[in-house]
This record gives C-alpha cells, structure tokens and sequence, in this order.
C-alpha cells in the first residue's frame, strides 16, 4: 500500500474536524494531491473514528481508483474539479459546520472582522449560492466563488478550505467556524458588525515581528 503516512495524516485531519465540531458523524472529507498526480480521499459513509489507512482511497485525476476497496467520497467528481482548477493547492477540506452555514443565510459575504481572518484564512471569505451535495456543481461553483482566502462556504451546506498542507486547511476551517461564531454573537447582541479597513488590513499582512517558537531547541 503506498503512502501510508499520508494515510494516517489524512484520517488524524479528519478526526481533528470532527473534534473541532466541523462535522458529526461520517460528514464531509478529506483529500490531498500526491506529487505523482494521484489523489488520496476519505471513503463515503465511514465513521472517522475508526477508519484505517487501508480504507483511503486512492484515484487517478480522472476518478479512477487505483489502490483501495472502499467507494471514495461521494464529492469526489467535485473536488477533483476544485483541484485540476487550482494547481496551486493540494489539500480540500469539506466540512459541515454549522456557524458557516448560519452565516450563509444571513450575508453574501463574510467580510475581514478579525486579525486572525487575515492571519489564518487570508481574506474575506465568499458564499457560494446553494447547490446540491455530492454533485459536480459544488465543485464548479466554488472554483467560481474562490478568492484569495483559503475558504469557500457553501450556501446551507458548509464549507470548502483549501492548503498547501492538511495543516493549513484545517487551520482555515477551524478559524473559520471561530470568525463565523464572532459574527453571529454581534449580530445577537443586536450591533453591527465592524469590518477592518483596507489600511488596517494591510497592516497586518505586513511581516513584522515574530509568531510561534523556534524550530530547534537553544
Ligand atoms: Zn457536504
């Protein structure tokens, strides 16, 4: 079986989503793109508990399965349009959480409210409008929809993040859940809700000082 660390990464990604509660149950999935062009996806309907490294699913970019038993992800045809669209990222999370969806019925967009917006997802995160699940259409409409923040939500279903790594995608959708949490108390606590300006957006993509802890031990 090849790849079985990137297996185990992929299925740990998944049990981070649930504990982060971005999905219940056998909800959304996880895929990554290979250097040899192949794509490694969570299998449909399985619990993440106690998913293996052998029930990831191999496939070609075509959706053909090259390694595995299981059926892939039933979003498969979507998300490998997401990826022959945007070479640039090897990782697409599809969640479910619930505070994104929340947000996508009352907004178009989910404007810059936060430092840690710009920090973790980059940008303001568009809604695409509603299409059904485990269809190609999704995959369409969020390849339209996407911008520089590594988010798409998904009109009364959920969300998309993309990566470089399972680490960046799920950093982005774990914010994500945070920021739309953030905009929901404003609006019950009945006040508006406070974009950051340009100049102050700026601000904070500018690099300046330091974040997080040395890579070697002094
Ligand atoms: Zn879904």
């Amino acid at each position: 079986m090849k790849y079985k660390k990137e297996r185990q990464e992929i299925i740990e990604c998944a049990r981070k989503m649930e504990k982060y509660g971005l999905v219940v149950f056998s909800g959304g999935n996880v895929s990554l793109r290979m250097a040899d062009g192949s794509f490694l996806v969570t299998p449909s309907a399985m619990q993440y508990d106690s998913m293996l490294p052998e029930d990831i699913v191999r496939v070609d970019a075509g959706g053909n399965p090259i390694e595995g038993l299981r059926r892939p992800t039933s979003d498969l045809q979507a998300i490998l349009h997401i990826f022959k669209n945007m070479p640039e990222i090897n990782v697409v999370l599809h969640t479910h959480q619930s505070k994104a969806v929340a947000v996508s019925m009352i907004t178009e967009k989910l404007p810059v409210i936060s430092t840690t917006m710009i920090d973790e997802i980059k940008g303001e995160v568009p809604i695409a409008p509603f299409t059904i699940s485990s269809d190609l259409g999704m995959g369409i409409s969020v390849v339209e929809h996407a911008q520089k923040a590594l988010a798409v939500i998904l009109k009364q279903h959920g969300a998309i993040t993309f990566g470089n790594s399972l680490e960046q995608a799920l950093n982005a959708a774990v914010y994500l859940e945070e920021t739309c949490q953030l905009y929901l108390s404003v609006l019950a606590a009945g006040r508006d809700v406070l974009i950051l300006t340009e100049e102050q957006i700026e601000a904070e993509e500018r690099p300046r000082g330091y974040y997080g802890q040395p890579k070697e031990e002094i």
